[in-house]
């Protein structure tokens, strides 16, 4: 099979104004960036508003290896399945950070024959909405500074500045650092940090906010530090806000590109799955879902995380309701999940699970069942979407699809990644039918509930523990965000996303064991509260090979390496 870059320059792109007119979208709301990406008018969720409401379909999965299930290629191949059978669809998927591109991970656009197009575009800069993020976060960082050099009037104490600064670029050196050294005229010595752009909580701002006056207000909300009487202080005090959204006006419009078979696709945000809420932007979803029969979207790392936060940070944000979920398993993740083998990012599998056995697929059931039973929770139909790898045998797919039938769940193979939208057609048939079983959302827990019971509720109804244990230190913190009046925001749990319990090498279902909270932080503006159960990295490093080394420009002018 060709590689992904081979396949997205082999690709014959739509006019980006016709693939808007198959949305029912104008030529008077598409601002070209280029020939490749469009910006769309934020006037258009206005304008669409009475239009009928596509069914609104969300991707998640398993919990995943460090290689990644496929949920955004089953996401686009999902979107193109749907077009194959004669449907209208919008795909809608997160921004993929240059972090990451250069350092592991490669593109992060889909695969094969299900990826959006041209992977240059969609991996490098885009129409540039992280820059945007990252100026406005680090104009605010130069204002704290510049407050506390220039009398600190708003008496903020230096010591509980939690606003670091961000850059889209994964440079471990920077996660400490000591700013304004030399003389009285340099500022103010401080040691603090940076972290990778998509960690900022101008990303989730962005990805959370429903309109240019939202955003505008969120980012008022967002807390920078506090002074000595422990009172929050604020952007919108520091005066900060209003050029902060300035920075963010092009940015806050979603961003339009096609897919390989020329499906609309909305690539828009890409905020942290761990401490923040690891989903493409509320905006995107306002102009898709009046575009056409099915808005299908992803939502990131497994279902107990990247869904929860679906359902009760996005959904909550936006109105919008879920009419199904896609719950993507693959053959290699359930055999982790049967706790016989270990993979890891960067190496080849293991030569004893690459061998056929339904048996070991079979015995990490646990925990697709878990995560079919979290979307089930929120009220929404679950749909098991088997993506199927090359290598891959069929007895070891029937195992994934008994275990969905088991557990009453609609099932198909998919082979988008090998056949586009054809190859997923009996996936999209499964998730039509789901769309229609009759169904009620609702969220896992009200917002007036204390943060502490709400932390509690997704512990123990998503990831199975028995409870939580408060360290003191988030105690006390969660007492100043009640005193605050950030108690009726929802939770945002950061812990890994490769065990459902807050242990990496816990792999299926994990019982018998209770979830530590050592500390909690808020992103007041973005709107949750997110406390800390592990080690969450927020700026990345690169590996003794980073992907950067093979990336190059060749003779033809042509960028080539992007994995
Ligand atoms: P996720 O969104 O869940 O992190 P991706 O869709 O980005 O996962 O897929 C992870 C990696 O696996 C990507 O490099 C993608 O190209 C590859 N991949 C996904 N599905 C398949 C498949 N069915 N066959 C081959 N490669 C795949
Ligand atoms: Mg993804």
């Amino acid at each position: 099979m060709p590689t992904n870059l081979e396949i997205s320059r082999g690709t014959v792109r739509k006019p980006l104004l016709d693939v808007a007119a198959d949305m029912g979208i104008g030529p008077h709301l598409v601002e070209p960036y280029g020939n490749a990406a469009a910006k769309l008018s934020l006037d258009a969720i206005d304008e669409l508003a009475d239009r009928p409401k596509a069914r609104y379909v969300v991707v998640s999965s398993l919990t995943p290896t460090p290689l990644g299930e496929g949920k955004t290629t089953t996401t686009v191949g999902l979107g193109q399945g749907f077009a194959h059978l004669g449907k209208r669809a919008v795909i809608a998927i997160r921004q993929s950070s240059m972090g990451p591109t250069f350092g592991i991970k490669g593109g992060a656009a889909g695969g094969g024959y299900a990826q959006v197009v041209p992977m240059e575009t969609v991996n490098l800069h885009l129409t540039g909405d992280l820059h945007a993020v990252t100026g406005a976060h680090n104009l605010l960082a130069a204002m704290v500074d510049n407050h506390l050099h220039k009398g600190n009037a708003l008496g903020l104490d230096p010591w509980s500045i939690t606003w670091r600064r961000v850059l889209d670029v994964n440079d471990r050196d920077l996660r400490q650092i000591v700013t304004g050294l030399g003389g009285r005229q340099d500022g103010i010595p401080r040691q603090t940090g940076f972290d990778i752009t998509a960690a900022s909580e101008v990303m989730a701002i962005l990805a959370l906010c429903s309109s240019l006056r939202d955003l505008r207000n969120r980012l008022g909300r967002i807390v920078v530090g506090y002074d000595s009487d422990g009172e929050a202080v604020t952007a919108e005090q520091l005066k900060a806000a209003g050029a902060m959204c300035v920075q963010l006006r092009e940015a806050v419009k979603p961003n339009l590109l096609q897919s390989v078979e020329q499906t609309p696709v909305l690539i828009h945000c890409g905020p942290f799955g761990n401490i923040a809420h690891g989903n493409s932007s509320v905006v995107a979803d306002l102009v898709g879902i009046r575009c056409g029969d099915y808005l299908v979207t992803e939502a990131g790392f497994g279902a107990d995380m990247g869904a929860e936060r679906f359902f009760n940070i996005k959904c909550r944000a936006s109105g919008l309701v879920p009419d199904a979920a896609v719950v993507v398993a693959t053959v290699r993740a359930m055999k982790v999940h049967s706790g016989r083998y270990r993979v890891v990012a960067g190496r080849p599998l293991p030569d004893e699970m690459v061998q056929e056995s339904p048996d070991d697929v079979y015995a990490g059931a646990g925990n697709l069942r878990r995560q079919l039973a979290n979307i089930r929770a929120h009220g929404v139909t679950p749909v098991v979407a088997v993506n199927a790898f090359p290598g891959d045998f069929d007895s070891e797919h029937r195992a994934i699809l008994d275990i969905a039938a088991e557990e009453g769940v609609r099932a198909a193979v998919s082979t988008h990644a090998a056949k586009g939208g054809k190859g997923a057609a009996e996936l999209a048939d499964a998730v039509a039918a789901a769309c229609e079983q009759p169904a009620e959302f609702t969220h896992l827990y009200p917002t007036d509930l204390p943060l502490a019971e709400k932390i509690d509720v997704v512990a123990r109804r998503m990831y199975g523990a028995d409870g939580i244990d408060l360290s003191p230190l988030a105690r006390r913190q969660l007492d100043t965000y009640t005193r605050c009046g950030f108690d009726a925001l929802p939770v945002c749990i950061a812990k890994t996303h490769l065990s459902l319990s807050d242990d990496p090498s816990r792999k299926g279902a994990p019982t018998g064991w209770r979830l530590p909270v050592r500390e909690v932080r808020a992103s007041a503006g973005a709107g949750f509260v997110y406390p800390i159960c592990g080690d969450m990295r927020t700026m990345p490093g690169l590996s003794s090979h980073p992907a950067a080394e093979h990336i190059d420009i060749d003779e033809s002018g042509q960028v080539v390496g992007l994995a």
